[in-house]
C-alpha cells in the first residue's frame, strides 16, 4: 500500500500534523523532495516538534523513516535536528532512519549563494528561505553536486570537491565579489558531519522495493503544496523541486511502483509564505485578524504568512495536480471566531470570470469573486463527530467539497493529534 500525503495549496496546510496522525497504521514514512526549507509542526503527547528534514514519522517508534534521493540535505542541519529530537527522548537509529545515498548534499556555499542572490535582487527578491535549496538543485542538474553516498570515500570526494569549489568560486568571488570558498573548510565540514551520518546512509531504493513487495504500508510525505511545484506551481515563485504526489515514487527511489492512494491536505482558508501572485490576499486589519487566529507565522522562518479566504480556483487546480483521492480539510477551528466567512469562487478580470487556474504571469490583475457564508461562532475544537459540528460549519464543508469536486474525508479542528473528525 503506497500512499502520498501532499499539499493542495501553497504549503503549510498541516501536512506534518496529518502525517503524524495517519502514520499510525504505516510501516514506513518517506520524504521524497525538498530540504530544510520545510517546516512541519507536530504536536503530540511527547511535545511540540518542528521538523525540517526528518520525515514526520520519526515521532512514532514503530515507523521506519526514509529520506529519498529527491531531497537535498544540509548535513549540519540534519545532525542538529537529530540532536534536538534525541535530547527530547526520541530514539533515532539506523533501523528507524535511512538516508538515500543518492540524495544531494546542500553545502554551506549553497546557502551563501542563496543569500548573495537574494541580497543582489533586493526588492525584486523571490522570498527564498535562504537555506541553499535552489542552488543545490541547480548544481544537481548542472551535475556539480555531491551526494550522500560519496561520504564513504573521503579521498575520492576530496578530488571532486576541489574541482567543484573551483567552479563555485567563479561565481562566489568572481561574480558576487565575496570571499572565496575554502576547499579545506568544506572538506572538514563534510568529514565532521559525514562521520555521524554514515551509519544511516544506504541504498534506500532496495529497502523500499522489498518493503513494498512485502506488502508494507508506505507513506510519502511532501513538503510545500501543489502551487509551489517547480513545473505546475506559480513559477518562478515556486520551490526548486517537484512537490506533487506523482513524483513521490521517483523521489523516494521506487519508480517501479505506483501510488495506491493520494491524500491531499487542504486548508480551510488560504495562506502563502513569500513572494508571488496570491489573488485572494487580504490586507490590513482583515489580514491581521485571520493571521493571528490561525497563528500564521512560518514554522521554518517565523515570517508572517500572507492570508486570505479559501480559494476554490487554486484548490481545484491543486487537487487535480495532486490526483487527490481524498482530502483532509485542516484548521477549520480557526474560522470559528468570524461572523461571516468568505470563499473565493472564481477569478475575475475585465468583466470575464474564470474558474480555471491561470498561467502564473496571466494571474496579474485578477480579482477574487467572493461568496459570503454565515459563521458558526462556536468553539469546534472539541468536536469529534460530524454531528457535533454546527450546521453552518457543515454547510461550509459541503460547499467546498462540491465546488472543488473533492472528497473530504478528514476535517482537522486543532493542532493536537486527536483533534480531527472522519466524515
Ligand atoms: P505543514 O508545513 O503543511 O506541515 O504545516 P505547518 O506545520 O507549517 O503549519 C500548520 C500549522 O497549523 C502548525 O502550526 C500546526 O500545528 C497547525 N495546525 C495543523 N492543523 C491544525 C488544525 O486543524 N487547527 C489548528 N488550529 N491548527 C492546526
Ligand atoms: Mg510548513
Amino acid at each position: 500500500m503506497l500512499t502520498a500525503i501532499s499539499g493542495i495549496n501553497w504549503g503549510d496546510e498541516g501536512k506534518g500534523r496529518m502525517v503524524d496522525l495517519l502514520s499510525s497504521d504505516y510501516d514506513v514514512v518517506v520524504r521524497y523532495q525538498g530540504g530544510n526549507n520545510a517546516g512541519h509542526t507536530v504536536i503530540n503527547e511527547r511535545g511540540k516538534f518542528i521538523l525540517n528534514l526528518l520525515p514526520s514519522g520519526i515521532l512514532r517508534e514503530s515507523v521506519v523513516n526514509v529520506m529519498g534521493n529527491g531531497m537535498v540535505i544540509d548535513v549540519k542541519h540534519l545532525v542538529e535536528e537529530m540532536g534536538r529530537l534525541t535530547d527530547a527522548g526520541i530514539k533515532i537509529t539506523p533501523e528507524n532512519l535511512k538516508i538515500s545515498d543518492k540524495a544531494v548534499i546542500c553545502m554551506p556555499y549553497h546557502v551563501q549563494r542563496d543569500c548573495l542572490e537574494e541580497a543582489r535582487l533586493s526588492d525584486k527578491k523571490f522570498g527564498s528561505t535562504r537555506r541553499g535549496i535552489a542552488p543545490s538543485y541547480g548544481d544537481k542538474y548542472m551535475k556539480k553536486a555531491l551526494r550522500m553516498g560519496e561520504l564513504f570515500d573521503m579521498n575520492a570526494l576530496h578530488e571532486r570537491l576541489a574541482d567543484i569549489v573551483e567552479w563555485e568560486n567563479l561565481t562566489v568571488s568572481g561574480v558576487y565579489g565575496a570571499e572565496p570558498i575554502s576547499v579545506y573548510a568544506m572538506q572538514e565540514h563534510l568529514k565532521k558531519y559525514g562521520e555521524i551520518l554514515k551509519p544511516f546512509i544506504c541504498d534506500v531504493s532496495l529497502y523500499l522495493d522489498k518493503a513494498a513487495k512485502a506488502g508494507k504500508k508506505i507513506m510519502f510525505e511532501a513538503q510545500l503544496g501543489a502551487l509551489r511545484d517547480i513545473d505546475f506551481g506559480i513559477y518562478p515563485y515556486t520551490s526548486s523541486s517537484n512537490s506533487i504526489a506523482a513524483y513521490a515514487p521517483i523521489g523516494a527511489g521506487i519508480p517501479n511502483h505506483k501510488l495506491d492512494l493520494s491524500i491531499g491536505i487542504m486548508k480551510a482558508y488560504s495562506t502563502c509564505v513569500g513572494e508571488g501572485p496570491f489573488t485572494v490576499e487580504y490586507f490590513g486589519d482583515k489580514a491581521e485578524t485571520l493571521r493571528k487566529a490561525g497563528g500564521e507565522y512560518g514554522a521554518a522562518t517565523g515570517r508572517p504568512r500572507r492570508v486570505g479566504p479559501f480559494d476554490v480556483v487554486a484548490s481545484r487546480y491543486g487537487i487535480r495536480m495532486q490526483g487527490a483521492d481524498e482530502i483532509a480539510l485542516t484548521k477549520l477551528d480557526v474560522l470559528s471566531m468570524f461572523d461571516e466567512i468568505e470563499v473565493c469562487v472564481a477569478y475575475e478580470k475585465d468583466g470575464q470570470e474564470t474558474t480555471d487556474f491561470p498561467f502564473t504571469q496571466g494571474l496579474d490583475g485578477y480579482k477574487p469573486v467572493l461568496k459570503t457564508f454565515k459563521g458558526w461562532k462556536k468553539d469546534i475544537s472539541g468536536c469529534r463527530k460530524k454531528e457535533e459540528l454546527p450546521k453552518e460549519a457543515i454547510e461550509y464543508i459541503e460547499f467546498i467539497e462540491k465546488a472543488t469536486e473533492a472528497k473530504i474525508k478528514y476535517v482537522s479542528v486543532g493542532a493536537e493529534r486527536e483533534a480531527y473528525i472522519v466524515l
